[in-house]
């Protein structure tokens, strides 16, 4: 299988698909990712600690969604600049919720930036290929 644009790849990779062949059904729940993707039998930790950049993505834009938070709550408060719990509460609110939410776009996400730097090699295509061959695929 050829390798998509990055463009392809990020977007499937936000939409929690495979970023390799665009097939869904990759999670058992929020949280669990399946090991192989059930439609190309990718491997999806690719090599040990794989998922680290998954938290560097989640990490990214949680900073970056606090980030736009306090500037508009500044920027709506000019000239009069003040901290309120308001404030405080929806950074709260964001270092909670956003990466609780945005946990499984993460992975996918990463997935698909790793990806993009590195190509499949032809052990990981074999991978993929033993796995679809053990489920029945010909
Ligand atoms: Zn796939």
């Amino acid at each position: 299988m050829s390798q998509p644009s990055v463009g392809i790849l990020l977007r499937r990779g936000l939409r929690r698909r495979c970023p390799h062949c665009g097939g869904g059904g990759l999670f058992t729940g929020w949280f669990r990712l399946a090991e192989h993707c059930p439609t190309c039998g990718l491997r999806f930790e690719r090599e040990p600690g794989f998922f680290i950049g998954a938290l560097f993505v989640n990490f990214a834009v949680t900073e970056i969604l606090m980030f736009l938070w306090i500037v508009a709550w500044f920027g709506l408060a000019l000239p009069h600049p003040h901290v309120r719990p308001e404030l405080l509460a929806g950074i709260g609110v964001i270092a909670t919720v956003v990466p609780t939410v945005f946990y499984p776009f993460s992975k996918t996400t990463w997935a698909a930036i790793h990806l993009a730097m590195e190509p499949l090699d032809e052990a990981e295509e074999a991978d993929a290929a033993a796995y679809r061959f053990e489920r029945g695929d010909r």
